[in-house]
């Protein structure tokens, strides 16, 4: 019997809902509370293609909810301690695991052949980098976000998918996210998770609303897509659909064709990470990939300045000549695609300053 016996009996989907999701492939943009459940709810669905992009490590605090990590995956990269985890739970689908930096610039690369993206994300820059994506290509994304007790989520059927080669018409497309909020809420003046704490239980149920409409969008049920946006207040007892949003002919990005986000006219080199006290640099420029041994070989080159190793693609340690205003060493983390995570550090100036000088242009 198939193990997907269960809900290959839902009339809904049958075998031939199955072997659509067997075909598809997915990108999980961030692996945090959202992707974590998305995933894992996606992979046990039977989705053949499952592709898992984060930038960050595991750390102690995550394991309250993000449900794919163990206490021996504090450290590694998320998106590689996923990926292990899926590969357990379903080894008849593909994982890709991709401990990288979603920008303007490996975007394309990573989006090539998805049929839908869906939202783990903890910035907002990066969701109207995914929305732009999404509407110059007419890929279906599918946003979410919990924070304190309060969650949101939205499939976007783009308005330029709605032409007669889409499975979707003019009259399904949906509202983009700049038709929601055109700008971004100000650094800063956000609530995040680290400021404002979240609860596992919220980001769990977003997440599965998120994956109920990944699994509608691949199956092509459409019709039955929930096109309000879904608000919860988990400690309110408060769910609410909130009428659906109609497609703003004045909206930028899907009224107006203007990418900003894709184009790298609006996006940052160095971020500082959402509560790591710490900034992530990313390489001035696009570099090729770089060949096999290249860490090691930064490893060896960065012992002459402090501690360092290297293991699962990831480059760590401490420089003795640069200090924090504490006093204290600064961290350093480099990745295979040389994107850096300076710690202890009070500026991003000083963090690029810092990268510069030791891992150059
Ligand atoms: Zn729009």
């Amino acid at each position: 019997m198939s193990r997907y016996h269960r809900q290959e009996l839902l009339p809904q989907l049958g075998e031939a809902g199955q072997q659509r999701l067997a075909a598809s492939c997915v990108l999980i943009a961030g692996c945090g509370a959202l992707g974590c459940t998305i995933a894992d709810l996606l992979a046990r669905a039977g989705v053949g293609r499952l592709r898992i992009i984060d930038r960050d490590l595991v750390e102690t605090t995550n394991l309250q909810r993000q449900v794919l990590f163990s206490e021996s995956d504090v450290g590694l990269p998320k998106a590689t301690a996923a990926a292990n985890r899926l590969r357990s739970v379903n080894s008849s689908i593909e994982i890709e695991a991709h401990v990288v930096d979603l920008n303007a610039t490996s975007i394309k690369r990573l989006t090539t052949g998805c049929d839908v993206i869906v939202d783990g994300l903890d910035n907002f820059e990066t969701r109207y980098l995914l929305n732009d994506l999404a509407v110059s290509t007419g890929v279906p994304f599918v946003y979410g976000g919990a924070v304190g007790t309060e969650g949101l989520s939205l499939a976007i059927l783009p308005v330029t998918g709605g032409d007669s080669a889409s499975p979707w018409s003019t009259d399904q497309s949906t509202a983009c996210l700049r038709c929601l909020f055109p700008e971004p809420p100000a650094a800063g003046v956000t609530a995040t998770c680290d400021t404002a704490g979240v609860l596992g239980p919220l980001a769990v149920t977003v997440a599965a609303h998120e994956a109920m409409q990944v699994i509608k969008i691949l199956a092509g049920c459409l019709d039955d897509l929930d096109r309000s946006v879904l608000s919860i207040d988990a400690w309110r007892n408060d769910i609410r659909r909130l009428a659906p949003p109609s497609p703003n002919p004045d909206c930028p990005c899907c009224g107006q064709g203007q990418f900003e986000w894709l184009n790298g006219e609006r996006g940052h080199q160095t971020t500082m990470l959402c509560g790591r006290d710490a900034v992530q640099v990313l390489p001035g420029t696009t570099a090729a990939p770089q060949a096999d041994g290249h860490l090691q070989e930064l490893s060896r080159r960065l012992s002459a300045h402090g501690t360092f190793t290297c293991r699962d693609g990831v480059l760590r340690g401490t420089l003795r000549e640069e200090r924090s205003d504490a006093g204290d060493p600064i961290e350093l983390t480099v990745f295979e695609d040389l994107r850096a995570m300076v710690g202890r550090i009070e500026s991003s100036e000083r963090a690029r300053a810092i990268y510069d000088r030791y891992i150059g242009a």
